[in-house]
């Protein structure tokens, strides 16, 4: 048997990359500055999908709701060893919170149809984690969240390990099911060299200018969907179907305070952890 694994990427802000150079003057991050890269639990949601294919038989898509740019991360998923890959970009899609969002991958999710969905426990610029959960509702798909290892997959059903404050649980459901998968589920693997050479090429409908059938028959195309072509409701997404409404935002204002150099000594870490306790930084 050959399952169908849709893993869902979403194109982030590489937060953990904040310097002082990516702050604007009123201490707002600046997000021009930061690299648009994976978020990196979807990384380790694909690389259980791949180890499915491997194990168990499986094909991979990779789909990414995003700008235009966002073909990059799908090219990165490809490089990775996912078979094909989706964008669905719409600017229709501007204003949508986390529930419109997940209407809208759920339709692209029922186009393309899935024995298995996987996304990461959250983004690392919105973090909310609640896209997952939403989409299991909206294609009526078991769900496992805060999946730490792939434990077994047979015709009906998918066991997990899921990571919990405490410890952990073994737990299975019915097929089709979502996972969404944390970063202690596995090591991501880079992308093969022969792939990267391969799918560097991989584009969208919109950004080719010959036949497009040409790019297919290469495996080169990445596909492109509007909303209209994956049924979505317009009534539920966009600033009108979303309903979170923001009351208020608060600037978090970062400031260079005093800086401290500790030398890379055992004598100078130990004065750093000693203050550190003093200070009841740490206990
Ligand atoms: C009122 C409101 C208006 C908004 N307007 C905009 C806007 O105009 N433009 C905009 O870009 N954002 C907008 N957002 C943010 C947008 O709703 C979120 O980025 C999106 O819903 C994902 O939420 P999250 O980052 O919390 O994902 P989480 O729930 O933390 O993500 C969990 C997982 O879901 C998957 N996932 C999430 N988003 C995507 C995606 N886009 N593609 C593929 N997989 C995905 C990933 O696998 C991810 O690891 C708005 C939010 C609100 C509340």
């Amino acid at each position: 048997m050959s399952y169908k694994c849709v893993v869902l990427i979403k194109q982030v802000p590489d937060t953990r990359a904040i310097t002082g150079d990516a702050m604007n003057e009123d201490g707002t991050v600046n997000r021009s500055k930061l690299a648009s890269i994976p978020n990196p639990d979807d990384l380790h949601a694909l690389e259980v999908a791949l180890e499915i294919k491997e194990k168990f038989g499986a094909t991979v898509t990779a789909i990414s709701m995003g700008l235009p740019e966002a073909a990059q991360v799908l090219r990165e998923a490809l490089y990775r060893g996912a078979d094909d890959a989706i964008l669905v970009t719409d600017r229709r899609c501007a204003g949508s919170d986390t529930l419109a969002t997940s209407h809208i991958l759920s339709c692209a999710i029922k186009k393309v149809g899935a024995d298995i969905v996987l996304c990461g426990r959250h983004s690392i610029d919105g973090e909310t984690a609640q896209v997952g959960p939403q989409i299991a509702e909206f294609i009526d798909a078991a769900q496992l969240t805060c999946v730490g290892e792939l434990k077994d997959v047979d015709k009906n059903s998918i066991t997990v390990r899921r990571v919990l404050d405490n410890g952990w649980q073994d737990a299975k459901a019915p097929l089709p099911c979502l996972l969404s998968v944390t970063d202690q589920a596995n090591e991501p693997r880079v992308g093969a060299a022969t792939r990267l050479m391969k799918y560097k090429n991989a584009t969208t409908s919109a950004n080719y200018d010959g036949d497009v059938n040409e790019l297919r028959e290469k495996n080169l195309l990445i596909e492109q969907y509007d909303l209209d072509q994956i049924g979505v409701d317009l009534s539920r997404i966009g600033f009108n179907g979303s309903p979170t409404k923001i009351n208020r935002t608060q600037k978090v204002i970062l400031e260079a305070k005093e800086v401290k150099e500790i030398s890379p000594t055992q004598e100078g870490i130990s004065a750093m952890v000693k203050e550190l306790i003093e200070d009841h930084s740490i206990n």
